[in-house]
């Protein structure tokens, strides 16, 4: 553009404008430097409203100094050239010029071509505060209509956050198998519950069920035959769910009911039988263990833990079945808990005593051999019972490391008495299922018995029924293995699990060990105990088994063991469980 042309463009502009340039020429000084543009830069031309307005202040010719000393010196003006130039943005400024004797604020732009347009407007302070306000209220007004355009939008959003929430929130309070809350909405229903406890004095109680058998299905019928049975549970229960009445998925097989208004412990197992009944028709059984709140506890852990408890008193009690939690199973699960701790470090420190049982053979009352019983004697607490502390060492698989100090405690004793008393008998030593199921625990006996060189024909292994509850031929696979090497095998206990005689066929044992509780009973006139006995010795005699009576404390006990012909007994009338001197005595005096 030339500069005639400028000009008359800028006659056109109303606002005052003077126009800044080099006079060395335009495209070379884009950025000059402070002393250039003071002295080199000057007014090149003006339009006419600023001849009209401001022809006194600055004239065509000025330099960059001379504008500044008739503006103002308190404003930096190459820098804001500079700036102009840098960011090709607008520059502003307003400042008092004593030489126009007013308020000026100025607009400055750079072109291109290097060109500075300044333009010069006179503002009377008060109505500047007015611009300003109402320049402030336009930009507020102008976010206002931002804000309810965004808003619409955001409203939009927020119904999606919503939806989402929505399904975040139910999947994170569902379960996404049966479609039943589940445990993370079981503890928000509690804490709601419990609050109208404190406030109205209003009980509700919690049934923990657990269905019955579930590993049986898993294991012979698959897993999806499983997952078909616990889906099945939920829709029963879903049957019965209102508000008062909560149910909810806990994990695996476990479902809680919730039921508010308990009167009476009669509302909730009236309740609680229902549903049993209910799952019975239908072909599921479980067993449920029933916690009152605030009678039994106050906190959704605490309530849970003892209805599991009770549960697995229902369990125990014989399943499909329910059972209210009682401060006794809180004691014996605090006896539990203890036992347990002190039982890792027993077994670490290896402190545990063998004890032998003497067996003698009915008919000629010769010794048959010994049982291998185990006895802890802890400093604290005396001496703890094997029945309370073997199943918690099942538990925690500490029975492993156990075995294998009993069995090579009991297989050296063996070989040091038939070493010195020329003992001959049998060494018998119970063996948990636990124990074995260790893949190694075929190669561990051999072990022990080349390490200690014993006739296998003496050593004899106790099991019980437990060791076919998960996989029956594996089981049958390793009891073959031990009787391949010799070893003899006893079933202990027969009489008390599922013992049937056709299923004693199927099993590779030796020996039948009677269980103490038929021996109680066997003197009792009119009592089956008797007849049973007589029945099974002399069919399992005839399945040339040897037999052993166990619990026999009373003359009249042995008396008709004799009189049925039962091989051998075993009790406190003919010998207690003894440490090895006291059986070494024995051995020495017979
Ligand atoms: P069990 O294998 O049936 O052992 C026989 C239990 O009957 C022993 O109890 C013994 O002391 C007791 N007993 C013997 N004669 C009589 C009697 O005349 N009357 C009465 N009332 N009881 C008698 P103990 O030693 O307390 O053992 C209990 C259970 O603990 C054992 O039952 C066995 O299941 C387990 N156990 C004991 N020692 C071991 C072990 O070394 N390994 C494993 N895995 N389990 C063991
Ligand atoms: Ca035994
Ligand atoms: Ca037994």
């Amino acid at each position: 553009m030339k500069d005639s042309d400028y000009k008359e463009v800028l006659d056109k502009i109303s606002t005052p404008i003077v126009v800044i340039i080099s006079n060395q020429g335009s495209s070379k000084k884009k950025n000059p430097s402070k002393s250039d543009f003071e002295e080199n830069f000057s007014v090149h031309f003006m339009n006419e409203s600023f001849e009209n307005t401001y022809g006194d202040l600055l004239k065509v010719g000025f330099t960059t100094e001379e504008c500044v000393s008739r503006l103002s010196k308190e404003v930096d003006w190459y820098k804001m050239a500079c700036d102009c130039t840098e960011t090709g943005e607008m520059q502003e400024k307003t400042f008092y010029s004593t030489h126009a004797n007013a308020w000026l604020r100025v607009h400055m732009n750079s072109t291109v071509s290097g060109f500075i347009i300044i333009s010069v407007v006179s503002i009377d302070k008060d109505k500047e505060r007015e611009q300003q306000l109402l320049r402030q209220n336009l930009r507020l007004a102008a976010l206002t209509d931002e804000l309810s355009n965004s808003r619409e939008d955001l409203k939009k959003r927020l119904e999606n956050i919503n939806f989402l929430n929505e399904q975040l929130e139910f999947i994170a309070y569902h379960d996404s198998m049966t479609g039943l809350s589940n445990r993370q909405k079981f503890k928000l229903d509690f804490e709601e519950w419990i609050k109208t406890v404190k406030e109205e004095g209003e009980k509700f109680g919690l049934i923990l069920l657990d269905l019955d058998n579930m590993k049986l299905i898993n294991d012979a019928q698959g897993h999806s035959e499983g997952d078909d049975v616990i889906c099945h549970t939920a829709e029963i229960l879903k049957r019965f769910k209102n508000e008062n009445f909560r149910v909810y998925r806990y994990e695996g097989d476990e479902f809680i009911v919730m039921m508010k208004g308990i009167n009476s412990q009669d509302t909730i197992l009236n309740a609680g039988d229902m549903l049993l009944e209910v799952m019975n028709e239908e072909g599921i059984d479980f067993s449920g263990g029933i916690a009152i709140c605030p009678d039994d506890g106050e906190t959704s852990e605490d309530l849970l833990k003892y209805a599991d408890m009770a549960m697995y008193e229902a369990k125990r009690k014989g399943k499909n079945d329910l059972c209210f939690f009682q401060s006794i199973m809180r004691e014996r699960f605090m006896e539990k808990v203890a036992i347990q701790s002190k039982l890792n470090k027993a077994v670490a420190d290896e402190i545990f005593q063998l004890y032998y049982q003497p067996q003698f053979d009915v008919a000629t009352n010769k010794l048959r051999g010994f049982e291998a019983l185990l006895r802890w004697y802890d400093e604290e607490t005396g001496w703890i019972n094997p029945e309370q502390f073997i199943p918690i060492a099942e538990e925690t698989k500490l029975v492993i490391p156990l075995g294998d100090w009993i069995l090579e405690t009991a297989i050296s004793t063996l070989k040091d008495w038939m070493e010195k008393y020329n003992f001959n008998g049998i060494m018998s030593v119970n063996v948990s299922p636990i124990q074995l199921k260790k893949p190694t625990f075929i190669f561990d006996l051999m072990n022990l018995v080349k390490k200690y060189q014993i006739p296998t024909k003496n050593l004899e292994i106790e099991i019980t029924e437990g060791v076919f509850i998960d996989n029956k031929t594996e089981a049958i696979m390793i009891l073959n293995q031990i009787r391949d090497m010799g070893i003899g095998l006893s079933l202990d206990d027969f009489g008390t699990g599922y013992s049937s005689l056709s299923y004693l066929q199927m099993l590779p044992i030796t020996t039948l060990k009677i269980d103490k509780s038929f021996i109680a009973n066997i003197t009792d006139k009119g009592g089956v105990e008797a007849n049973i006995t007589d029945s099974i010795i002399s069919m399992v005699t005839k399945m040339g088994l040897d037999t052993i009576a166990e619990g026999v404390e009373k003359e009249d006990q042995l008396a008709i063991l004799k009189d049925i012909n039962c091989k051998n007994i075993q009790g406190f009338l003919k010998g207690k469980p003894m440490p090895r001197e006291k059986c070494e005595e024995l051995m020495h005096n017979s």
